[in-house]
């Protein structure tokens, strides 16, 4: 492509994004989360978009530096060092691939199915995928993924310690759900080690900039663009991107395909990513969620800029 091809390109991008945050910054409904307290604390008005090509451009518009929880974002980067690690096979077999239809925090999508946990994307299937990772201790758990999760993001991400504190003190279902796992053989270390380690991942500080970079890791076929690292092999992007599609929006998951067409992740932190596979990440930030859990304004800015750049991987 020429240098003025280029140019063209992000401009549309440059538009793309200025009207649909225009269109979409005053939309109203949904409700912060609130079954973690510090959640329903953050400024509801926040709003922001970030787009990452595959070549490490940036894109963004409105509040897309400031921090928030990446929530449960983050299952797709566990699922992604469990794959790399243990293999994809046995993570499909001991966790899943199929979507629940049911909230992310079900319990009786675990009972329904004999204890198999289904999707990495939904709690129960993100505390059994921290319990696969080879660990001798919580704390080498910990900072595997850490360091994981710095890989794709280009740069060192920090607990935010009141979310974590908040959480750790009201995460009494998410307890329950691991001890059920454990009673069916698919938790695969000490319970409660697998959901402190699940609460501190879901209590990391990104921001709509770093979630964008992280999916544009994975629209490169595993390259940080930022940084150039390899940081997953490419043969197992497409396990990843396909979970995505099946289970990232939990039981609004068939919906955002249908209307929206990329692999996607949301978390009740109010963050979202979509991944454009080859081309780009798009992130937006917004924190009033809908009943499902999805971010309201998130979900039809990523939709509208998706859409408008014609980005959907099901059109031909
Ligand atoms: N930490 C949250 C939980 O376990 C994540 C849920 C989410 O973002 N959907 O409930």
């Amino acid at each position: 492509m020429t240098g003025s091809g280029q140019s063209t390109v992000a401009d549309a991008l440059e538009q793309a994004l200025r009207e649909v945050y225009e269109a979409v910054r005053g939309v109203q409904g949904g409700k912060n989360a609130s079954y973690i307290p510090a959640l329903a604390e953050v400024n509801p008005e926040l709003f922001g978009i970030a787009v990452v090509t595959r070549d490490g451009a940036t894109h963004e518009i409105g509040d897309t530096r400031h921090e928030f929880a990446i929530e449960s974002i983050s299952k797709v980067f566990s699922m992604a060092l469990a794959i790399e690690e243990a293999g994809p096979e046995t993570v499909r077999s001991k966790i899943g691939a199929n979507p629940t239809g049911l909230p992310f925090n079900s319990v009786i999508a675990v009972e329904l199915h004999g204890g198999k946990p289904l999707s990495p994307l939904v709690n129960a299937g993100a505390m059994s995928t921290v319990s696969l990772l080879g660990a001798a201790s919580a704390a080498e758990r910990w900072q595997k993924l850490l360091a994981c999760y710095g890989r794709f993001a280009g740069r060192p991400l920090a607990l935010m310690d009141e979310v974590y504190r908040s959480e750790a003190a009201s995460n009494f279902h998410n307890r329950g759900i691991a001890w059920l796992l454990y009673s069916y053989g698919t938790m695969y270390c000490e319970p409660m080690e697998a959901c402190d380690v699940y609460t501190r991942q879901c209590s990391l500080a990104v921001t709509a900039h770093d979630l964008a970079v992280m999916g544009a890791t994975l629209a490169s076929g595993g390259v940080n663009p930022l940084t150039g690292e390899r940081v997953i092999s490419a043969a197992h992007v497409p396990h990843v991107l396909a979970e995505m599609t099946m289970e990232g929006l939990y039981d609004a998951s068939g919906d955002w395909a249908f209307t929206t067409g990329l692999p996607g992740k949301s978390g009740v932190g109010g963050g979202l990513l979509a991944v454009a596979p080859g081309r780009m990440a798009i992130a937006a930030f917004a924190p009033p969620l809908d009943a499902a859990g999805n971010s309201v304004r998130a979900v039809r800015a990523v939709s509208q800029f998706a859409n408008r750049l014609g980005l959907n991987v099901f059109s031909v």
